[in-house]
């Protein structure tokens, strides 16, 4: 069962997200705010990660920044959510190292093809 970590500060989204990812077959754990997303992908490395881009304490921007920049964590995928759809957020979000992008509110089948094909690719990068 793949494991996604959603970092989310609204908690309607992100109890109404993690519960449809959940019944999807998806284990889920999830975070307030951008520092304690860094802190939970480090100790509980999942296989993907939904980032709200704006967070408190620290935004999704940096904390993407940080994973990104450590050994540890590069690998996982990030998914950066934003609820603008301007192209400059969009932008902003891959050149802090976001692999992919998804605006809110969220459709859920866009987003489920997203983090498929995502979770594929790495899936092939750790094939012998
Ligand atoms: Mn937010």
């Amino acid at each position: 069962m793949p494991k996604i970590l959603l970092v989310e500060d609204n908690e309607m989204n992100r109890d109404m997200l993690s519960r449809r990812l959940e019944r999807k077959g998806y284990a889920v754990v999830m975070a307030m705010d951008g520092e304690s997303g860094v802190m939970m992908a480090q100790s509980e490395m999942p296989d993907l990660i939904l980032m709200d881009m704006s967070l408190p304490v620290l935004d999704g921007w940096e904390a993407t920044r940080r994973l990104k920049s450590e050994g540890a964590t590069q690998n996982i995928p990030i998914i950066a959510l934003t609820a603008h759809a301007m192209s400059s957020d969009r932008d902003k979000a891959l050149e802090s190292g976001c692999n992919d992008y998804d605006t809110k509110p969220v459709e859920l089948s866009r987003l489920l093809s997203k983090i498929e094909a995502l979770l594929k690719d790495s899936n092939k990068g750790e094939a012998p």
